[in-house]
């Protein structure tokens, strides 16, 4: 039975350049983690056989599962198979029937076999060939007391199928340990250290159950993600045991829960939309439309998204939303009066049900003390409420940060206005001058 951590070694000068991204080893993980099989390391390494040899010795040391990417061409530089022939101590050997399949490939298209593609016909002794249907340079499936090597071809489109097919099968069959079930909750209008503080004593005991559950929060602008997993050998008890702990954070941390099943904030935002028969509208004056791009984002939205105005200028505000100038001038463009202006105009200007404007001071310039800049007012008008409801907020940042988050801000206040529940984000100024 393999053990469950696994190291993905991606081999390639090219790799270490600017212009080349090594996306294989993701598709690598993919596949490993659907196996439950957790990868513990990867590395990027070029093609020196000094370098090469020192990483695939720590790897073969350290992990059951070692899976090399790259390198496995018939040129000079191609040194994968023969560093790994030379570390695992297996001397390489000619595979009289490889080189006769590699030939085979050449002649079915007319060609004769050029000799340095003899060169992949052999293998360390003792490996396994995995067959490439894609292209010359198969791929070694090479066992050892304490685990497998596993080399693959660097194209993609050669690598996926052997990936996909045997290599997987093959895991399979040699006790690959089970399933890793993962589960996504996302949070919104909570920090990281606010969200972890409040569910650290639930989950911290999760990771010394049996079977133990992982939880790790990864942050970015505006959401939180809580990210659990678990590795059975059950996937259905696996499953069931995820929902339960995801249900205990649910019930912990309410209406800051976006969603559970893997939904984005626009997305969950679209359905409450589509399911209230709602349409909305959006005046935007710092993001510059972002808002308008998230709501968009979700294949379907102009079923609920109306029509939306990036308003910056005064006239804008007048001409396309009927913001009075004496409003702008009494209190200022980034207030709680002209943020109410521009919803309740938006409003009146479309055939929205709700309408959101944002107006704020991304900077760098243009903060004063009152005003800081990060200071952002949001406001929410319903069709069928006469209140409008405004929030100050104040975002940390640079002027991308701040446009960011303001953007999921007012697409978490959007969320908890359809709710129906109290617009309380972190962020939020308790008393903010409405001046
Ligand atoms: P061959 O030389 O027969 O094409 P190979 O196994 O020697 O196969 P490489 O020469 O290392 O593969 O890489 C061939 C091409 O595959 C690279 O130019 C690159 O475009 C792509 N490639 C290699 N490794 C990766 C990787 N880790 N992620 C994404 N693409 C890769």
């Amino acid at each position: 039975m393999l053990a469950r951590r696994a190291a993905i070694l991606a081999v390639g000068s090219e790799l270490l350049t600017p212009t080349k991204v090594d996306t294989n080893s993701l598709a690598i993980t993919e596949v490993l983690n659907a196996l439950g099989i957790e990868v513990a390391a990867k590395a990027v390494v070029g093609d020196a056989p000094d370098e090469l040899a020192a990483h695939i010795r720590m790897a073969v040391g350290r992990h059951a599962v070692v899976v090399i990417t790259g390198g496995l061409g018939p040129t000079e530089d191609d040194l994968t198979r023969d560093v790994v022939a030379t570390v695992m101590g297996r001397p390489l050997v000619e595979d009289p029937a490889l080189v006769e399949q590699i030939r085979e490939r050449f002649t079915a298209r007319g060609l004769e076999m050029p000799e340095s593609n003899r060169r992949q016909g052999q293998v360390p002794e003792g490996s396994r060939v995995i067959p490439n249907t894609r292209g010359s340079a198969p791929g070694l499936w090479l066992a050892h007391d304490g685990g497998v090597v596993i080399l693959l071809p660097g194209p993609p489109s050669e690598m996926r199928p052997m990936l996909e097919g045997p290599v997987r099968e093959w895991l399979i069959d040699h006790g690959a340990p089970a399933h890793l079930i993962r589960r996504v909750l996302r949070v919104a209008g909570r920090t990281e250290s606010g969200v972890d503080a409040h569910v650290h004593p639930l989950y911290m005991p999760w990771a010394h159950e049996s079977p133990s559950v992982a939880t790790t929060i990864l942050a970015s602008a505006g959401v939180v993600e809580l990210h659990l997993s678990a590795v059975t050998s059950d996937a259905e008890a696996g499953q069931a045991l995820l929902h339960g702990k995801v249900r205990a954070l649910q019930q912990l941390l309410g209406d800051d829960v976006v969603s559970v099943d893997g939904r984005s904030l626009s997305q969950v935002v679209g359905d409450l939309l589509r399911a209230q028969g709602a349409t909305v509208t959006a005046a935007e004056s710092c993001t510059g439309g972002l808002l308008t791009a998230l709501l968009t984002d979700v294949p379907g939205s102009s079923d609920y998204v109306d029509r939306t105005a990036v308003v910056y200028s005064n006239e804008a505000k007048r001409e396309w939303l009927g913001v009075s100038p004496a409003l702008v001038d009494a209190h200022g463009a980034v207030s709680g009066p002209v943020a109410r202006a521009m919803a309740t105009g938006a409003l009146a200007h479309s055939s929205a049900t709700v309408a959101v404007a944002i107006t704020g001071i991304a900077g760098p310039g243009g903060g004063t003390i009152a005003k800081p800049v990060g200071t952002v007012w949001f406001a929410l008008a319903h069709r069928t409420a006469s209140a409008v409801k405004a929030v100050c907020c104040r975002f940390a940042g640079d002027r991308a940060g701040v446009r960011r988050f303001a953007a999921l801000t007012a697409l978490d206040l959007l969320r908890r206005h359809l709710l129906g529940v109290p617009l309380t984000v972190d962020w939020r100024v308790p008393e903010a001058p409405d001046a």
